[in-house]
């Protein structure tokens, strides 16, 4: 058996030998390193046993809340009984099928296919390649050019941080890769200037418009984007928006993607960030909330409009991940949704803890520091203003919002900030107490700001 490592040696051992995604390599050091070794509703435990409130859910993905000894049996279970085998060539096992059939009864009428992956990012390779499968399939080989919004995260592979429209993941590795094209964000507060949000969510919506004449509709093939942009700091669209993009996508034949990575699995208090909106993509990554984070599980919830096609007319997809649809994965991820169904957590989201967060996050507008605080079931935003009254922000907004996370963070509860926006993304079983710890907490940072 391995010896047990000292938990005082960790952060030697750790700033030594591990490399961590997305931190500051220069910062990587043995005092600076939060080490979180158990957690337990929605509450973490750091090195030195200080007691942090998660109110980010991880990475936007612990839905049903850390110590679910179901899910761990769950996994157990499957392991004793089938660890792996391969999901290739025509095989499949028990639990991956099953998990394909629960998403399917959750995500619409006419999404009934998934194709599993390891992760959200490799989620976006998935659809990128059938996307434009697709259209090669039926005859259309020059619709090959896709839209996406600046902005955007879809992940960390090459297509996922190209797809993605953050131009300092595209300085890193000459992305993005030809033939993805970026249009603007539907970010009403820094860039709707005098108009309205509903005049201002159809604006950007017809950016879309432009870009597929600039293009010629023949060369497009997709279009996706978040119901909410997440990582790119929780960016509600006016209610004039999906609408307008969902009505393009159709007039112009476009293939259209709703990245549910974290809008899936009740974090809105629908199933989907789709159903939230009203419209009916075509393709749909999803992860995070399908396992909850306990193991790590993706995939692509694929219409039956393109099924049909691959499944009438492609013969082999030359696609796919030694792990797509892991049976021990696929078990927890069952596991997952048994809670959430069993629970109700969608509807306590739509009908009951996520009225109470609403109301008690958007008690901050009131706070002179608040330019807008916002939010859609259990997923908000507050925007840090410099002047409230002209909509002015901070010119370093990504020091202003580092200093409230960090004070979030020392009073024991966990946010995160893109840019000057506070975001917050809680397990769907937080507690109305918690709630207010959590809103409390960030005033009072705010306070401390002013
Ligand atoms: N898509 C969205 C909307 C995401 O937020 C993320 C991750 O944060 C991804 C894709 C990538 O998922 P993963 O980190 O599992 O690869």
């Amino acid at each position: 058996m391995n010896k047990p490592v000292a938990h005082s040696n960790l952060g030697a051992i750790d700033a030594a030998h591990h490399l961590h995604p997305f931190s500051d390599m220069k910062k990587l050091n043995a005092d600076g390193t939060r080490i979180i070794h158990r957690a337990e509703g929605v509450n973490i435990w750091d090195q030195n046993g200080k007691k942090y409130l998660d109110a980010f859910a991880g990475l936007w993905c612990v839905n049903v809340g850390y110590g679910r000894n179901e899910i761990a049996e769950a996994a157990y279970r499957q392991m004793q009984e089938l660890p792996y085998y391969n999901t290739f060539f025509g095989t499949t096992t028990p639990p991956t099928t099953l998990l394909a059939q629960k998403i399917a009864s959750h995500a619409g009428p006419t999404l009934n296919r998934v194709f599993f992956t390891n992760s959200g990012s490799e989620a976006s390779d998935t659809w990128f390649r059938m996307a434009r499968v697709y259209w090669k399939v039926l005859g259309h080989e020059t619709k090959t050019q896709v839209i996406a919004r600046k902005n955007a995260y879809h992940g960390s592979t090459v297509a996922g941080a190209s797809l993605g429209g953050m131009q300092w993941m595209h300085e890193q590795g000459n992305l993005p890769i030809p033939g993805i094209h970026h249009i603007g964000q539907p970010y009403w507060y820094a860039e709707g200037g005098d108009l309205s949000p509903e005049e201002f969510g159809l604006k950007v919506a017809r950016e879309l418009e432009a870009k597929i004449d600039e293009l010629g509709e023949e060369n497009v093939a997709a279009f996706v984007a978040e119901p909410i942009q997440g990582a790119g700091g929780v960016i509600i669209p006016p209610e004039t928006y999906w609408p307008e993009i969902s009505r393009i996508c159709k007039a112009r034949n476009i293939l259209l993607v709703s990245d549910e990575v974290i809008c899936g699995f009740g974090r809105l208090g629908s199933w989907f960030g789709h159903q939230h909106y009203g419209y009916e993509p075509d393709l749909a990554p999803v992860a995070k909330g399908l396992s909850s984070g306990y193991l790590p599980i993706g995939g692509v919830i694929v219409s039956d409009r393109v099924a049909d096609v691959m499944i009438g007319e492609l013969g082999d997809f030359y696609h796919g991940y030694t792990y797509s649809g892991h049976p021990v994965c696929a078990a927890a991820a069952l596991e997952n949704i048994r809670i959430i169904e069993e629970e109700g957590l969608v509807e306590r989201v739509r009908d009951d803890i996520g009225p109470y967060f609403t109301e008690a996050w958007r008690s901050l507008a009131d706070h002179e520091m608040v330019g807008e605080a916002v939010n859609v079931g259990l997923m908000g935003a507050v925007q840090i203003a410099a002047d409230k009254a002209t909509r002015r922000r901070f010119e370093k907004p990504d020091d202003i919002g580092t200093l409230v996370r960090n004070q979030c963070v020392a009073n024991g509860v966990i946010l995160r900030a893109t840019g000057d926006r506070m975001l917050a993304s809680p397990p769907l079983v937080i507690s109305r107490s918690e709630v207010d710890q959590t809103v409390e907490t960030l005033r009072n940072a705010l306070d401390w700001l002013k």
